[in-house]
């Protein structure tokens, strides 16, 4: 297949990808927002032991969304709260763990369940009750213990084992039911409120104008269309833009200077200014403000805290003086009560509007809809560590030892590239490194590290960059960040072939299985030239097609992805998994005895996404001029990536080297047998000619131009 062929596959998959409907929408208004905790539907009495009924909690911000649990004789059990009101903590999928959380009068865990996830990990790898058991263990503990997954040297902390292979998902887990219940604990009263994480706001000088403050994230904003509402037209039903004000750079802005100095003399400890600015054919001011000095539509949450206002907490704000700024048909500046917004955390503001009923009215049919902001580091600054980006810190500490044993490994790697003429200086030295390279590979990053790349992540990462790049959840996995690390440099610089034909553990331990074969003296199975040459294709039509599926469902790209035997190789034992996948990876193993590398050679998506940029490497095997007639290499190269006429498929070769060891070597290579020959006769009859012979040699190296990588 011609390169641009390869080119418009990438192209194309990336269009694809840019074109994905979910990565378009922007996510500004979720319908869904009302939080009603449905304790029927989820069975809040399984987190909850003795509860026999379960009701509303009422608060100042109207019903609150969890619920409280009584037992047969009326006396409270505990509550219950869904952590996905109360958290925003995303696992390895990008996505939260759903999980019910169960709380005692005594600020004990009383139970946890996961209600819903999407960890490709758990859905086609790890089993499922491996995640049931760890959030089982939970059960019992207060909500106020230090709990830290993995190991620890804080001697006030209790440690949780991690789920094997899964540890990102464990760390957020662990932090989903914990700050579940201290949340929960904190609003019911049985826990004491944990002080926000200490920080202050930037005092800059200048005066931000309004596209650096949308540039720099520091507006929230909700767009509610006339759809959502149930009606037609073009401009928006409302669109609220809002940020906090406390900081010069972004109060002057919003408020003019004036005001700015105003507000802040007036503003007491823990209180902060929070600027909403509004337009659109509907109002967020509402009617509830004339009747009883009660802000109805709109409020503020954060966690389970709900913030509504009062006339006593606003001040109309006619316009923003922020240069650049859109008109607004309408401004408000609130005051947030004394301790109740932590300017650290993510909060929502929520807007609740009522729909159009058929008659062109308004009907009693109210929906929510909220807009998140997390007030940028120019703004607000954190004195300690950011609690909602602390997990991928964690894994990089619970994983330092493998980290760095990886990172030797790799670089020893890397290093034998370097010095790749002493490498391959001989057979021998290049054949036993390889092995041992191959057996580590398998057995220490395979077996034990379970550092095993595959294609999934790379489409996880090509969508993320598209979306929004989420660093925290590639660092969130520090041996497979590393090793993208490394096969990004290296596949540039020499091809895919250091990575497939060195460091992959299901690549080695494909060719391992290959040489037990050879020992064994099993037949050994080649396709014919012709099916091989088409054959080997078919992987790209498999990362085709998996890219194609993970464009409209990351959970079905995941499921299809399973015909990489990786998960089963060195995640779970294969014989415990279904029979499909159980038959899938033997068979693979099977044709690996008599084959060399099947999977890898026509099937491997990854493999088929590294030989992409292989073809653009800046260096590959030395071959000389000869070498289109002489085929001793050729008949050696496992994986046929050397063309009949002497070139080098870069897609193909899996830089075994061995072509190159025996382009040095004097007894092999005939070029430089002849010349060997020819300098031992000479010498043995006097005839020495300096001249001709280095004449030979430099003809010897030379290489046709289109063969130079
Ligand atoms: S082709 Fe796939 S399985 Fe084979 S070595 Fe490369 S990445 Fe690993
Ligand atoms: S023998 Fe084949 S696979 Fe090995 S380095 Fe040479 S071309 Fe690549």
């Amino acid at each position: 297949m011609a390169l641009w062929k390869y080119a418009a596959l990438l192209v194309a998959s990336c269009l694809l990808l840019l074109a994905r409907p979910t990565l378009a929408q922007a996510p500004t208004a979720d319908p869904s927002a009302a939080r009603e905790l449905d304790c029927a539907a989820l069975d809040c009495a399984s987190v909850l032991p003795g509860a026999a009924r379960f009701e509303r909690v009422e608060g100042s911000g109207g019903a609150a969304p969890f619920r409280v649990g009584y037992d047969a004789q009326g006396d409270i059990v505990g509550w219950v709260a869904l952590s996905t009101d109360v958290v925003d903590i995303k696992a390895y999928s990008g996505k939260p763990l759903v999980t019910l959380v169960g709380l005692t009068p005594d600020g004990v865990i009383a139970g946890a369940r996961v209600v819903h996830h999407s960890e490709p990990i758990l859905l086609v790898g790890i089993p499922e009750r491996a995640l049931t058991e760890f959030v089982d263990s939970y059960r019992g503990r207060s909500a106020s213990e230090k709990v830290v997954v993995g190991h620890s040297t804080d001697p006030d902390a209790v440690t949780v084992d991690v789920i094997s292979g899964a540890t990102v998902t464990a760390l957020a887990q662990n932090r989903t039911v914990l700050e579940t219940a201290r949340a929960l604990g904190v609003a019911v009263g049985v826990i004491e409120a944990a002080a926000s994480v200490p920080g202050h706001f930037v005092q800059r000088d200048d005066v931000w104008t309004w596209q650096q403050l949308v540039a720099e994230r520091a507006l929230g904003h909700l767009k509610v269309s006339q759809a959502d509402m149930g009606s037609q037209g073009d401009e928006p039903f409302i669109e609220l833009y809002f940020a906090i004000a406390d900081a010069p750079h972004v109060g002057k802005a919003l408020l003019g200077e004036e005001q700015y100095a105003w507000q802040m003399q007036r503003l007491e400890a823990g209180q902060h200014l929070l600027v909403v600015l509004g337009r659109g054919t509907s109002s967020f001011k509402g009617s509830g403000f004339v009747r009883g000095g009660i802000f109805d539509r709109v409020r503020v949450e954060q966690g389970l805290r709900s913030i509504l206002f009062r006339d006593t907490d606003y001040e109309n704000l006619a316009r923003t003086p922020a240069e650049g700024a859109p008109e607004f048909a309408e401004g408000a500046l609130f005051v947030t009560p004394k301790g109740q917004l932590d300017p650290g955390r993510t909060f929502d503001l929520v807007f609740l509007g009522s729909r159009y009923n058929k008659k062109g009215g308004f009907s009693r049919d109210f929906n929510a809809f909220r807009g998140s902001l997390r007030v940028p580091k120019s703004v607000y600054v954190l004195d300690g560590p950011d609690p909602e980006q602390a997990i991928w810190r964690q894994a990089w500490v619970n994983n330092r030892v493998k980290v760095v044993g990886l990172g030797a490994y790799l670089l020893v790697i890397a290093g034998l590239f370097v010095g790749r003429r002493w490498l391959t200086g001989t057979m021998r030295r290049l054949q036993r490194l390889h092995t041992l390279a191959l057996v580590t590979s398998f057995a220490f990053l395979g077996l034990y590290l379970h550092a095993q790349p595959s294609v999934t992540q790379l489409l996880t990462l090509v969508g993320s960059i598209i979306d929004e790049m989420r660093w925290g959840l590639f660092l969130s996995e520090p041996l497979l960040f590393v090793s993208w690390i490394f096969i990004a440099a290296v596949t540039l610089i020499w091809g895919r072939g250091v990575f497939c034909g060195w460091v992959c553990p299901y690549g080695a331990m494909s060719e391992l299985l290959f040489r037990v074969g050879r020992l064994l003296k099993l037949p050994e199975l080649e396709l014919p030239e012709w099916l091989h040459l088409r054959a080997r294709y078919v992987r790209y039509g498999v990362l085709a097609l998996l890219v194609g599926t993970f464009l409209y469902s990351s959970e079905l790209g995941e499921r299809l992805a399973e015909i990489e035997p990786f998960k089963s190789t060195f995640f779970v034992a294969p014989w415990t998994r279904e029979l499909l996948f159980f038959g899938w990876w033997l068979a693979l193993a099977a044709a690996s005895l008599v084959t060399f590398r099947p999977f890898c050679r026509y099937l491997c998506p990854l493999g088929a996404a590294l030989a992409l940029p292989s073809s653009l490497r800046l260096s590959g095997p030395h071959r000389r001029n000869f070498c289109s007639s002489c085929t001793i290499c050729t008949r050696g190269c496992e994986p046929k990536a050397i063309r009949s006429d002497g070139t080098i498929d870069r897609r193909e070769c899996l830089s075994c080297m061995e072509c190159e060891a025996n382009y040095r070597d004097h007894e092999v290579c005939p070029p430089l047998v002849g010349i060997d020959r020819l300098l031992q006769k000479q010498r043995r009859h006097g005839t020495l000619n300096e001249e001709r012979l280095r004449k030979l040699e430099v003809d010897a190296q030379k290489v046709p131009h289109r063969w130079v990588d």
